[in-house]
């Protein structure tokens, strides 16, 4: 019997459609290679959900999420909405879906293809064969810590604030994910903290440490978050698997993944609860939207992490992986990867090209 999955697809604003559309195409070649069974389920996110149902995140589409085995999402948000209430933006759908489907780690590989290598904006031998995976807790945290708020003073200044809090079962968990991911990885994890400086940061390596007792095979090392940016441009090879807090992730995982110069060939996985969420780490990217020239390789690669993560079909991953390698080598390019001698096509002939390599 064939294997059957059901993927709610959330291609949402700007060039989200366009890429999503080049990731189907890359799954229907899978579902008839592989003999699978895949029901895909497409749903507005975004600001599309929001000229529909008045809401970015309409609950047709959290059902669709929440009821599917895994979740591609493109990307949200564009300039009609920039004006709008912040509770109604498109962006505040990402939100909603992460804590909904309690997806608590995000997983973002930043790993150098070799034909691309020279796009870096270090030096070849820094980051030939670079492949790092930064693990950033994604539900907790400053960004949700309470109180949180900007009051007046007496004295008629301002005065605001966050809240940096973590349990110990949230920090486990996140520990648990990084030292499982690493374990099919390089089997080494750095624990980035401020520990020097916050209390709840010197729990955050108190606990990975313990858990880490769990993890023989697996050397763990802590780090500080400034030095930890510093060897990032300086050395990034020294790196198999990065965790860290909710800011301090969403700063490193960017910086690691421009390592690679390419922001259309990044993919992600959000992971935790019964249902991941794979989306491109892009944004809407208007700027180019509706023009053919969005690269679509980032939300197959995310279609890889998928098969990987949510159907424990490595295999798929690496077929994936291999094919755009493949068109890459070829000197097949989208704009944004575009250098000389090289052949230009459109986003979608550029996912044709991916979808050719996989049915060689
Ligand atoms: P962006 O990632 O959309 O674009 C940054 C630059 O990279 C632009 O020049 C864009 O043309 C280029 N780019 C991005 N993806 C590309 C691709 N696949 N192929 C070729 N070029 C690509 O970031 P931004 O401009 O800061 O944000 C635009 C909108 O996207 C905003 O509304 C923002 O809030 C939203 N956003 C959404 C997400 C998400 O949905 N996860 C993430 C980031 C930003």
């Amino acid at each position: 019997m064939n294997q059957k999955y059901t993927i709610a697809l959330l291609p949402g604003d700007g060039i989200g459609p366009e890429v999503i559309k080049e990731a189907v195409k890359v799954l229907g070649s899978l579902e008839k290679s592989l003999g699978l069974e895949l029901a895909l389920n497409e749903v507005p996110v975004g600001g599309a959900a929001y000229e529909i149902e008045g809401h970015p995140l309409p609950a047709g589409t959290l059902n669709a999420a929440q009821e599917a085995d895994a979740v591609l999402l493109g990307a949200v948000g564009g300039p009609k909405w920039e004006k709008i209430d912040f509770s109604l933006r498109p962006e505040r759908a990402l939100l909603g879906l992460r804590s909904n489907l309690n997806l608590y780690a995000n997983l973002r590989p930043a790993k150098v293809f070799p034909a691309l290598v020279d796009a870096s904006s270090l030096k070849r031998e820094l980051i030939d064969n670079l492949d790092i995976m930064v693990i950033r807790e994604l539900t907790g945290g400053i960004y949700f810590g309470e109180p949180r708020g900007v009051e007046s003073l007496d004295d008629g200044t301002r005065r605001g604030f966050n809240t940096l809090v973590y349990t110990e079962e949230e920090i486990k968990r996140i520990a648990r994910v990084a030292f499982d991911v690493a374990r099919k990885r390089g089997k080494r994890v750095v624990s980035v903290d401020k520990a020097n400086v916050l209390e709840v940061t010197g729990l955050w390596r108190d606990v990975v440490t313990e858990v880490h007792e769990e993890y023989s095979d697996i050397v763990l090392e802590h780090m500080y978050v400034d030095n930890c940016a510093m060897q990032l441009v300086r050395a990034p090879k020294q790196f198999d698997v990065i965790v860290t807090t909710n800011m301090f992730g969403d700063i490193l995982s960017d910086e690691a993944s421009m390592l690679t110069g390419s922001i259309g060939m990044l993919p992600s996985a959000s992971v935790g609860g019964k249902t991941a969420m794979y989306e491109p780490i892009h944004g809407s990217a208007p700027d180019i939207a509706g023009k053919g020239l969005a690269n679509p390789l980032a939300t197959i690669l995310s279609v890889g992490m998928m098969f990987k993560y949510s159907f424990g079909r490595e295999e798929v991953n690496a077929k994936i992986e291999l094919a755009v390698e493949s068109v890459l080598d070829r000197g097949i390019r989208t704009r944004d990867i575009m250098s000389e001698e090289m052949t230009e096509v459109t986003t979608q002939q550029m996912g044709d090209e991916v979808v050719a390599e996989l049915e060689i």
